[in-house]
């Protein structure tokens, strides 16, 4: 493999791929993570949750979708260490575990798993939410729960 032709090196201008749009209806997602809440979006009508937030239940097409609290407790469905990402800030942040939860509420959500060795992982493991902060946003990311 030929080595990268990127680097780490960032200038104010370098796009970056891991920060999220916000628009007026994703904003409440995003203030909520930034006060170190997770929110998922129930459907009123079929009484499914749902991840990633959408207006309208991706179960039953109803718009009687609202915003809840999640409890930010998951356990691990399956993931993937990433030894290389060409995309910004990724390469500077690799290996990092690329992951799919099933959050204990029901929806399944990508995310990553992070102050766990790779070594540890485990399918089912009990993880919990934290927020990573980048720049201007809280990014929802899962550790290892302890015992409580
Ligand atoms: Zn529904």
């Amino acid at each position: 493999m030929a080595a990268g032709s990127g680097g780490p090196a960032r200038s104010g201008a370098s796009p970056r791929f891991d920060l999220p749009e916000t628009d007026a209806f994703t904003r409440t997602y995003w203030d909520a993570a930034a006060d170190g809440r997770l929110l998922l979006r129930r459907c009123g009508a079929c009484g499914r949750a749902h991840h990633y937030p959408r207006e309208f239940c991706p179960h039953c097409w109803s718009e009687a979708v609202t915003w809840e609290r999640a409890s930010g407790r998951a356990t691990l469905y399956t993931w993937s260490v990433v030894h290389r990402n060409d995309l910004p800030p990724f390469g500077s942040r690799t290996p990092y575990v690329a992951a799919v939860v099933d959050l204990a509420e029901g929806p399944r959500m990508m995310t990553e798993v992070v102050e766990c060795g790779e070594e540890d992982l485990r399918v089912g493991m009990a993880l919990e939410v934290a927020f990573r902060v980048e720049e201007t946003v809280a990014v929802p990311v899962f550790r290892p729960r302890g015992p409580s």
